[in-house]
């Protein structure tokens, strides 16, 4: 048994967590720059309980509350350097995974001058800020990732950069947040996190320890899935799909996603489908594909979610996400998207037929 683990993020969970642990962000600065969108900071009470707490402990505070869905290298430039010119110790990430990576990108060029293409390069002169990471929703788990997902015009995508620098310092991790999460928002989010971990699980690069945060990640979207189909979203629903979030961004720090995120990034960059919805559309066929490579690991997701067979998963998937439909020749170049280090980290082997075979079956 060989395996790197590696977490260097310290985790509060539960109900009003940050209010109550508000001197650690004492220890992160007398400044702090916070980031988040239009609605997520004010509609789920974290910006509110973040303001109060800053203002307790004296610590001084500039807002941009400009980020963007599937935030743009412009997007996370201007708030760089409003928070280099703010004099800014910290950054404070408030919203779902598009406000979190955000601040990542945004803790590294405030004190770096890089254009936002160099920070694919995953090594700064200078230390980014620290960053403190509140989640308002269950999906991407980049509270505990060192991963920031940006849209790159140029290569017409959405990529990934990260690096042990990059790691929030800090996570306040409240499911009370997600009271203000529209149901449609839940479901999206909630396949996403559940991609994460079937995603990692599977993975040639899945770990012993990957697989426990995996298998009780999945077992807790197991657990709260139907209510969400009967809009039956009580405290405890709230809670396991938070928890099943942060266990799924904890399984791909050690993994990465394979092909279902990458394939996911072609429909969001071109239809603007949501980062969820646009993973939950390829996972029956994923797992149909690499049955034969990993038949215990998806006997297991599917017991673990109390489904009989992939039809039955992909159905339960259906009814939370949709479906999405391409032209062939629209599949055929989503396939031909996804990047080698994706390819090679499948369960069974694939290549370009594979993945449009994948495509196909799934949205034509
Ligand atoms: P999101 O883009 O952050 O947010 C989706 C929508 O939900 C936005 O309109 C947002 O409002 C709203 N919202 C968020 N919290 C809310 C709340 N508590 N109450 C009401 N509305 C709320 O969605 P996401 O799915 O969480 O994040 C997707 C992004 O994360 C994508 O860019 C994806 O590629 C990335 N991602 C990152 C990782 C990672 O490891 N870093 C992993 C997977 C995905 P606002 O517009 O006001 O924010
Ligand atoms: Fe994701």
């Amino acid at each position: 048994m060989k395996f790197k683990h590696e977490l260097p993020v310290k985790i509060y969970y539960g109900s009003k967590c940050l209010s109550a642990n508000d001197k650690e962000l004492v220890k992160l600065g007398r400044k702090a720059f916070i980031m988040t969108g239009p609605k997520s900071g004010k509609l789920s009470g974290a910006l509110e309980d973040v303001l109060e707490a800053l203002r307790l402990n004296n610590i001084e505070f500039s807002i941009f509350d400009r980020v963007e869905n599937n935030p743009s290298f412009k997007n996370v430039e201007e708030a760089g350097k409003i928070a280099a010119d703010f004099g800014a110790d910290f950054v404070i990430g408030i919203g779902g995974g598009s406000p979190l990576d955000a601040s990542k990108a945004a803790a590294v060029l405030a004190v770096n001058r890089i254009k936002p293409v160099e920070l694919y390069k995953n090594m700064y002169k200078n230390n980014p800020l620290p960053i403190a990471a509140i989640p308002t929703t269950a999906g991407t788990g980049s509270e505990v990732t060192p991963y920031s997902i940006l849209t790159r015009h140029d290569l017409k995508t959405k990529m990934s950069f990260g690096s042990r620098q990059t790691f929030p310092q800090i996570a306040f991790v409240d499911p009370g947040y997600l009271r203000s999460v529209p149901v449609k928002i839940l479901a999206n989010t909630a396949v996403d996190a559940l991609s994460h971990s079937i995603e990692g699980y599977l993975s040639k690069r899945s770990t012993p320890v990957s697989d426990l945060y995996a298998v009780e990640s999945i077992r807790q979207f197991g657990k709260s899935y139907k209510n969400l189909l009967k809009l039956e979203i009580n405290e405890q629903t709230r809670n396991s799909l938070m928890y099943s979030s942060m266990l799924g961004g904890m399984v791909i720090t050690h993994t990465g996603t394979t092909i279902v995120h990458s394939l996911g990034y072609y429909l969001t960059y071109f239809y603007d489908v949501p980062h969820g919805m646009a993973n939950g559309v390829f996972l029956e066929e994923f797992l149909s594909y690499n049955y034969t490579a990993s038949e215990q690991k998806i006997n297991n997701i599917l017991s673990l979610c109390e489904l009989k067979s992939i039809r039955e998963f992909g159905k339960a998937i259906e009814m939370l996400v949709g479906n999405f439909k391409l032209t062939c020749e629209d599949a055929r170049k989503c396939a031909e998207s996804v990047p080698g280090n994706k390819v090679s980290s499948n369960p069974e082997n694939i290549d370009v037929s594979g993945l449009y075979g994948i495509v196909k079956k799934s949205c034509c």
